[in-house]
């Protein structure tokens, strides 16, 4: 049956046997659209070069006839073939290939072909080795390896350049006129590239300059759709009026803020007033709030939920690990108790507690604290208006709105420590308004960090005693809890048990991992608090959690290990209190370069907007934050770094749209309609 949807799977296409589908499937090659869609990563000009324009040692495009060509064996055995052609001016040009024995199948004396390769002119003779070359029947339009600009693609194995190449031809010729996937009236008053003639000279550009425009236009449909993605929950939220009864002066936030033994920075002032004046407008509020670890957002956090308190409603917080709900717990009780404000914690470990899920449904327990375990079908509240995520460092577009569920028309802010760039913030939260707080804690000194080769380990273990014995504690990191005798990696236990009988001996180590129940997680981390014990021997759970003011060390063992931004995440442990905090990363000796680059600019920056650009930009936003469930889109074209001007005229553009007919029912935007359910459909498989 012959197929001719641009969406039919790539198998049904000529030339592509079950083999070849299973490659390019590995390839992310699916349908016919995702074939005519696949960049080339370079091209090469092979358009014809005018004969007075052939100059020595460069690569040409030359067309001629070959007069004469056969096989050649060299007296040691090598087969070689050659070819004698002349051009259109009577010049000769020398054709050798050495073995390879299919030549001689595809070029005979007496055939027109096109010629590529670095050319070596002796005398007007050209010559040249290994020529790439395609036979001409008569119709320049026909050729498809030289004559034009190629396409380079990056490829998997039986896949070649050339059958790569000439699938796209053949599609491109199938589906002559490819129908566009944005409004007509958008693709015109934007001056945009029809997508047919996108498609065309993204593999095949005419020149520069249309390459150019091709790619111009195959980002804006990508940013397009992914902008009409954020103006759909931007809509959702924004122009849904409700009824809430916030008062109009909260005088439970007053004494608040009066009873902490620190003064708020600038910008947690601004913040709160952002979110004081989200919650008490006629619409629900939609906020992220953005700040480094450490900045101090779970103040903030606290001031929104007294008010939705004192205003009569339940306010509940999720934090992404069980240790980071327990010590928002420990630390918001201890503020707001003698306020006369009930606290909760709940998360899976202490579930069994029945009694505390009626206390949250009959509306008593006023603030829920907990995990995942808050969205759980049996956890009912009464009247939950605010839902406080904390992100920390992690995107959930899946968990977090289930929260939302459990009240109606509910205020929700989310905290985030990962500092992004603008463009993927806009991608990912644009539909939210943002308070950002930059301004530290003044009390806070900057961390020093330091990278420590295996030589420097003695005289770092002597300055972390000196530490100790000023009342100071420590971390330190280890990138897995157990490990073999021949493990390359520091493991905790391991550490542990040497640090004891050596350079630590006589201090008191604990040790923390995500095998030891959460109950007794909490009891060494009391005695850190508490100063039982002096070091903290543990993985990267130590990351998420623990707040410890006292706590000025920070030492992570084969830190080539980790990611920048793991890194930044951990040494955000220390430096809460007012001493000076050190981070130290201790690596093996051989490291590969990608991993030194790491730890310079981990060394360098303290900021961690700086850090998760560097992270970006070495790694890829996929890399870090894993793809499809973490609601970051995926490009082919487009980049969050290069595009950021043109994704905010799509995204623009996109609102617009959809503000203007918000079912997408009108008939001019009938294809926007498709496409973007099929976008969304796609995204929940
Ligand atoms: P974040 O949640 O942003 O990582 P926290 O809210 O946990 O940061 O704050 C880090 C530490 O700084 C906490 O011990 C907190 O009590 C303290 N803190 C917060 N704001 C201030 C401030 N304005 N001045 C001094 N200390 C502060
Ligand atoms: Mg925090």
């Amino acid at each position: 049956m012959e197929r001719n949807s641009i969406f039919d799977d790539i198998k049904y296409q000529k030339g592509v046997g079950p083999k070849m589908a299973e490659i390019l499937n590995q390839m992310g090659i699916y349908t016919k659209y995702d074939l005519l869609t696949y960049p080339p990563f370079r091209y090469i000009d092979r358009n014809i070069v005018e004969e007075e324009n052939i100059r020595d040692g460069e690569y040409v495009t030359i067309f001629a006839q070959v007069v004469d060509c056969g096989e050649i064996f060299t007296r040691k055995g090598k087969y070689i073939f050659q070819a004698v052609a002349k051009t259109k001016n009577d010049n000769y040009i020398f054709l050798t290939w050495f073995n390879n024995r299919y030549i001689k199948n595809y070029l005979k004396k007496g055939d027109t072909a096109i010629f590529s390769g670095k050319v070596r002119v002796k005398r007007s003779v050209y010559e040249i080795l290994h020529p790439d070359f395609e036979i001409f029947k008569d119709d320049f339009f026909e050729l498809i390896n030289t004559g034009k600009i190629v396409p380079i693609y990056h490829t998997k194995s039986k896949i070649t350049q050339k059958y790569l190449r000439k699938l796209v031809f053949t599609l491109i010729k199938t589906f002559d006129r490819i129908e566009e996937d944005l409004p007509y009236k958008l693709v015109m008053r934007k001056g945009l590239m029809s997508l047919t003639d996108a498609i065309k000279n993204l593999h095949f550009p005419e020149n520069e300059e249309k390459k150019e425009q091709s790619l111009r236009r195959l980002k804006y449909g990508e940013l397009f759709y992914t902008g009409l993605v954020v103006a759909k929950r931007k809509l959702e939220v924004k122009e849904k009026k409700v009824e809430k009864n916030y008062l109009l002066k909260s005088k439970l936030v007053e004494k608040f803020i009066s009873s902490l033994n620190f003064k708020l920075t600038k910008d947690q002032e601004k913040s709160i007033e952002d979110i004081l004046k989200d919650l008490r407008s006629e619409r629900p509020m939609n906020r992220l709030l953005m700040g480094d670890v450490g900045v101090g957002k779970t103040v903030v956090a606290t001031v929104a939920m007294l008010y939705a308190v004192e205003s009569g409603y339940q306010a509940a917080l999720m934090a992404p690990t069980e240790i980071l709900a327990q010590q928002h717990y420990l630390k918001i009780k201890d503020w707001v108790e003698n306020l006369g404000v009930d606290v909760e914690l709940l998360t899976s470990s202490i579930n069994e507690n029945k009694r505390r899920y009626t206390q949250i449904s009959d509306g008593v327990i006023k603030i829920v604290i907990g995990t995942h375990a808050l969205i759980r079908e049996d956890v009912v509240f009464k009247n939950l208006k605010l839902v406080i995520v904390d992100e920390q460092h992690r995107f959930g577009v899946i968990h977090r709105s289930s929260l939302k569920e459990k009240g109606i028309d509910v205020d929700y802010l989310v905290m985030t420590a990962t500092p992004i760039p603008r463009s993927l913030s806009l991608a990912i939260y644009g539909d939210m308004d943002l308070s950002e707080i930059r301004e530290r804690p003044s009390m806070q000194k900057e961390i020093k960090t330091k990278w420590v080769s295996p030589n420097g380990i003695e005289k770092m273990y002597d300055f972390i005693k000196k530490r100790i014995d000023n009342g100071e504690r420590v971390f330190i990191v280890c990138p897995a809890i157990e490990g073999g005798e021949e493990a390359e990696y520091e493991s905790v236990k391991k550490v542990y048990e040497n640090l004891s009988k050596t350079y630590l001996k006589g201090y008191k180590l604990g040790i923390i991992h995500s095998r030891l129940s959460p109950k007794d997680r909490e009891k060494v981390m009391m005695k850190l608090k508490e100063g039982t014990i002096d070091v903290l021997v543990g993985t990267t759970i130590i990351e998420v959690g623990i707040d410890v003011k006292e706590a000025t060390v920070m030492v992570i063992l084969s830190a080539e290990r980790f990611g920048l931004s793991q890194l930044h995440q951990l040494r955000g442990r220390v430096g809460r209190g007012e001493k000076q905090s050190f981070c130290f990363v201790v690596s093996s000796k051989d490291i590969t370069d990608d991993a030194k680059k790491r730890l310079q600019v981990f060394c360098k920056y303290n900021d961690g907007f700086k850090i998760s650009e560097y992270d970006l930009k070495l790694r890829g936003p996929g890399e870090i934050w894993g793809k499809r469930q973490s609601g970051i889109p995926v490009f082919k074209f487009a980049n969050f770094f290069e595009d950021f001007d043109l994704m905010k005229e799509a995204f623009r553009d996109a609102e617009n749209l959809l503000y203007s007919d918000i079912n997408l029912l009108k008939k001019e935007n009938r294809i926007v309609r498709i496409n973007f359910e099929r976008s969304l459909n796609e995204k929940i498989d």
